[in-house]
């Protein structure tokens, strides 16, 4: 096959593996740039060009969008979609996932599990807000936050009261959340391929830290799932339309809580804590399913 990957650089670890196993098992790759991608979008036939040459007879594309090229990232799959090439995770897909406030509405509305969570516009409301999750202590986090930067607990309802009051003057997007103390700075990270859970592990915050993002010193390792956390990822990855995701779950007293669905989840920390070759799972999975025209959405989202 000839395999496309989406992705801002060959150098990243989780783009080099896949190319490191997709060529592993024969496969052509060319690894592109969205951002050096360019289009005609009324053009009668959808065609994508890359560096001056159009790109042709492409099999399949994962995209490796980061979240800070989302915008053009997806546009660029999207052109993929109406060319007809199968998508290892969609476009409308990735864009539910990156919408903090819109993927948890999602993940609600199929009855999944979730840490109580409120968000408002105007500080007007801002006690209102606080009791609507169950009082302090709580966690509020920045919508474009990652690895941990924006997420807050504040152990006084003064203290919520002053943080969202700073993230409001500063004109930030925020969502209020219980604090799911039991999960005691642990969170467990599902990697899914297609309706399975192949590899999870726990990551565990360093002393004094509630939270357990390894670039916050947390540290992972394997852990066995129980059936309802495995059910709760894959219902979860299914629920956004994601061929490909990392759930990330708490273990609450009252079952797993699903927190955020990454739809390009990294292969360093995974394949590292569990020994699970995840770079040669997903390409075996595009082998299986890969098909022209497969898509769901065919770039119409
Ligand atoms: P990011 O997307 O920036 O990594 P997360 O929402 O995953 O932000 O939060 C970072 C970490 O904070 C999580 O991995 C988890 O350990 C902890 N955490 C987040 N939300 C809660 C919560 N509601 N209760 C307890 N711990 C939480």
């Amino acid at each position: 096959m000839k395999i496309v990957i989406l992705s801002r650089s060959s150098k990243l670890h989780s783009t080099h593996r896949l190319v490191e196993a997709a060529e592993g098992r024969g496969h052509k790759v060319q690894v592109i740039d969205p951002l050096r991608c360019y289009m005609d979008i009324t053009s009668h036939r959808p065609k994508m060009y890359y560096k001056n040459q159009s790109i042709e007879s492409v099999d399949a594309v994962i995209p490796r969008i980061g979240a800070s090229v989302t915008f053009y990232g997806n546009a660029v799959l999207r052109q993929f979609e109406m060319m007809g090439v199968y998508c290892l995770n969609e476009s409308v897909a990735i864009a539910r996932s990156r919408d903090k406030l819109r993927a948890h509405q999602i993940l609600f509305r199929k009855g999944i599990g979730m840490p109580v969570t409120g968000f408002a516009h105007s500080t007007l409301m801002t006690k209102e807000l606080i009791d609507l999750v169950g009082g302090a202590p709580l966690v509020i986090k920045l919508l474009e936050g990652t690895q941990g930067k924006g997420v807050v607990l504040a152990e006084t309802s003064k203290a919520a009261e002053s943080v969202i009051e700073a993230f409001r003057n500063l004109k930030a997007y925020f969502l209020v959340q219980e604090f799911i103390k039991e999960a005691a700075g642990s969170d467990i990270r599902c990697f899914v391929i297609g309706d399975k859970v192949v590899a999870s592990m726990i990551r565990r915050a360093k002393e004094g830290e509630f939270r357990s993002n390894i670039h916050k010193g947390g540290i992972a390792e394997n852990v066995r799932l129980t059936p309802e956390e495995r059910k709760t990822a894959t219902r979860a990855a299914k629920a956004m339309g994601l061929s490909v995701a990392g759930v990330d779950i708490l273990r609450s007293n009252h079952g797993p809580l699903v927190m955020e669905v990454n739809s390009s989840p990294g292969l360093e920390g995974i394949e590292k804590a569990t020994g699970k070759p995840v770079a040669d799972l997903i390409i075996e999975h595009i082998e299986k399913v890969a098909k022209p025209k497969a898509n769901r959405t065919k770039g119409k989202g």
